[in-house]
C-alpha cells in the first residue's frame, strides 16, 4: 500500500502571529502547488498563531495543512491555561501533536496522559501525531525498540481500529532532537519497522499498512532524502529547520 508522505513543521515556542503569517507566505511562495499532489505539508504553530495561520490558508486557498503542538484531554471546564480539542477543531486544525518528548520531559506527561490526549484529538475528527522516542541512556542500553513500542501501544490504548489507521506516529529519538545529531537512516528504519511490526501484532496488517510513521530529529534538506528512502519512514516531523521557509519548502519538494 502506498502512503502519502507527510512533512510536518513543529515550530515549538517560536514566532508571534505576524511572524507566523510571514513564514506561511514564504513557504507558499517557495513551494509550487504541484508538490502537494505528492506530499502533504503541515505547519504546527503555537496556539496564539493558529487563527492567523488558518485565515491565511483559507483566504488564499493554500494547500498547506495546519495543526497544534498540544491539547488538553478535557473538552472544557476549569483547566486554566489549557486549550481543548473542540477549540482546535473549530480553528480548522488537521493535526495535533501528542506525546512530544519536550512535553513528556518538561510537563511530566505520562503514557496515560498522552493516550487521553490522543483520544481527545480523534474524538474531534483531527489526526494525532503521536510521538515516541528513547532518551540516550535507553539507546545505549540497547532497549530503544522495546521502549518505543511500549510508548506506542500505551499511547493508542482504547482506540478503535479505524482510529488507529488514521493516526500518524512520529519516531523521535530524544538524543537527536535539536542536537544536530541525526539518527542514521538504518537507525530510523529499525525503529519505524519495529513500530509497524507492533501495530501488525496488535491491529493486523491491513491497519498497520495504513499508518504513517514519521522520523523526527535534526532533519534538514541535506539528510531528508536518505531518511525518507527507508521503507517504513513515511515522512518527517521537523523542528528547527521548519522555521526557515526556503529550507522547509526545499525539504517538502524533496519528500
Ligand atoms: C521536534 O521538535 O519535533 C524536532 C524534530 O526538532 P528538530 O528537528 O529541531 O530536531
Amino acid at each position: 500500500m502506498s502512503r502519502q508522505p507527510l512533512l510536518a513543521g513543529n515550530w515549538k515556542m517560536n514566532l508571534n502571529h505576524l511572524e507566523a503569517i510571514a513564514l506561511v507566505q514564504k513557504i507558499a511562495f517557495a513551494l509550487p502547488e504541484k508538490y502537494f499532489d505528492k506530499v502533504e505539508v503541515a505547519v504546527l504553530p503555537p496556539f496564539t498563531d493558529l487563527r492567523s495561520v488558518q485565515t491565511l490558508i483559507d483566504g488564499d486557498k493554500l494547500l498547506l495543512r495546519h495543526g497544534a503542538q498540544d491539547v488538553s484531554p478535557h473538552d472544557s471546564g476549569a483547566y486554566t491555561g489549557d486549550v481543548s480539542a473542540p477549540m482546535l477543531a473549530k480553528l480548522g486544525c488537521d493535526y495535533v501533536v501528542t506525546g512530544h518528548s519536550e512535553r513528556r520531559e518538561h510537563h511530566g506527561e505520562t503514557d496515560e496522559t498522552v493516550n487521553r490526549k490522543t483520544r481527545a484529538v480523534l474524538k474531534h475528527e483531527m489526526t494525532p501525531i503521536l510521538c515516541v522516542g528513547e532518551p540516550l541512556d535507553v539507546r545505549e542500553a540497547g532497549d530503544h525498540v522495546r521502549h518505543c513500542t511500549s510508548q506506542l501501544i500505551e499511547g493508542l490504548k482504547g482506540l478503535k481500529q479505524e482510529q488507529v489507521a488514521r493516526a500518524v506516529i512520529a519516531y523521535e529519538p530524544v538524543w537527536a532532537i535539536g542536537t544536530g545529531k541525526v539518527a542514521t537512516s538504518e537507525d530510523a528504519q529499525e525503529v519505524c519497522a519495529a513500530l509497524r511490526g507492533a501495530l501488525v501484532d496488535k491491529y493486523g496488517s491491513e491497519i498497520a499498512e495504513q499508518v504513517r510513521i514519521l522520523y523526527g530529529g535534526s532533519v534538514k534538506s541535506s539528510n531528508i532524502s536518505e531518511l525518507l528512502g527507508q521503507g517504513d519512514v513515511d515522512g518527517a516531523l521537523v523542528g528547527g529547520a521548519s522555521l526557515n521557509g526556503d529550507e522547509f519548502a526545499k525539504m517538502s519538494a524533496m519528500a
